[in-house]
């Protein structure tokens, strides 16, 4: 487990260090911001959607190690996935975050290293703060996505 420990601390680092898909589409179909107030994590999520695929998406703003791994991770995650299977990532990381069990059908594999912030109920709020903005674009809400 220790092994394991270290390997999705190394992940984190290393996309938090070097995020993926950092920056804004110049024009975007969807986009939203989230402010996790607890921490100061801010982020602005820009997607270009086409025929319900999610073929592009990228990230900014400023927060701590874990929102901006996760965000980084999320992007990779959600790239050319249909919208509907997003939106069951999304459940799946939300679930294995805050219970024991990932949803039913959420194939979450790097995603995973995230489950050991479940221990930690304001990390949780870091980890899913991209997710909840994420979602929010997609469903076209103009509302600040907030941990809050
Ligand atoms: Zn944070």
């Amino acid at each position: 487990m220790s092994d394991l420990r270290e390997l999705y601390q190394t992940l984190i680092l290393d996309h938090n260090k070097n995020p993926r898909n950092f920056g804004a589409l110049e024009s975007p179909s969807h986009s939203a911001d989230g402010d996790n107030p607890l921490c100061g994590d801010v982020i602005h999520v820009t997607l270009r959607v086409e025929d319900d695929v999610v073929r592009d998406l990228r990230f900014d703003g400023s927060g701590c190690a874990i929102s901006t791994a996760s965000a980084s991770l999320m992007t990779q995650a959600v790239k050319n996935r249909p919208v509907s299977e997003a939106l069951k990532l999304f459940d799946g990381f939300h679930d294995m975050v805050t219970t024991d069990v990932p949803a039913d059908g959420a194939e979450l594999g790097k995603l995973a290293v995230f489950a050991g912030v479940r221990e930690f109920p304001v990390r949780v709020k870091c980890a899913t703060l991209p997710w909840h903005t994420l979602k929010n674009a997609l469903k076209g809400s103009n509302d600040v996505a907030r941990t809050e």
